[in-house]
């Protein structure tokens, strides 16, 4: 499994690149700016694109679906939820209004326990409901990608429509925390004082964590 973490817009979302050794097939995970370069470089890398995958439907880590698709004709693949919560006319307005292009309806949508598989790799789904009602992270041998749930240090909000800080402390503690320690955690933003961590550490360190 190969794993690139790139820094894509103005909203610091890391963006992740994961393909497979062997076949070269390869996802994305929020490709939420840089679309062309992004492109350019898994084309350089003789990668195929067989999907984007959204970590939530929050216009700052979808808005680079629509680019990337039309570049690469991969699929969308996004929780059900979200995908349905993000594309009403009030939704594409906001994001319209925060300077985001409005992402296409999921080519796929995905639910808790499903599996995504790329080449040789399999991602599974975890619904992690609370910063946004259909977020997920994606946890592939040892590596977890947390989207706005778990940052490196601190967490995703919960004062947002569609939040809810119950749940999400919910999930945090009984489908994260369970994992096992040194589990490699992707954040979805740079705001931690370095780009990833473990659930260990954050576990011991994390002070929003509350355990
Ligand atoms: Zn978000
Ligand atoms: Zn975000």
């Amino acid at each position: 499994m190969n794993i690139e973490q790139i820094k894509v817009g103005f909203m610091d979302v890391f963006c992740y690149l994961v393909s497979c050794r062997k076949t070269k097939e390869a996802l994305l995970i929020d490709p939420a700016g840089n679309e062309e370069e992004l492109v350019d470089h898994l084309q350089n890398k003789g990668l195929s694109l067989k999907y984007i995958v959204n970590t939530h439907g929050h216009a700052d880590h979808t808005c680079g679906n629509e680019k990337v698709k039309e570049l690469t004709g991969a699929k969308i693949i996004m929780h059900e939820i979200d995908d349905r919560v993000f594309s009403t006319p009030e939704a594409y307005a906001m994001a319209r209004q925060w300077g985001f292009a409005p992402s296409p309806r999921a080519d796929e949508t995905v639910q808790d326990g499903d599996i995504i598989v790329v080449g040789n790799l399999s991602l599974q789904v975890i619904h992690t409901p609370g910063h946004s009602p259909g977020g997920i992270c994606l946890h592939s041998d040892g590596n977890l990608f947390t989207g706005d749930t778990l940052f490196v240090g601190g967490i995703g909000r919960t004062d947002l429509p569609g939040s809810s800080h119950e749940q999400f402390m919910r999930s945090i503690r009984e489908k994260l925390l369970a994992l096992p320690p040194e589990t490699v955690v992707w954040p979805g933003h740079d705001y931690g004082m370095k780009p990833s961590s473990t659930i260990g550490y954050e576990k011991a360190t994390n002070p929003w964590l509350g355990v």
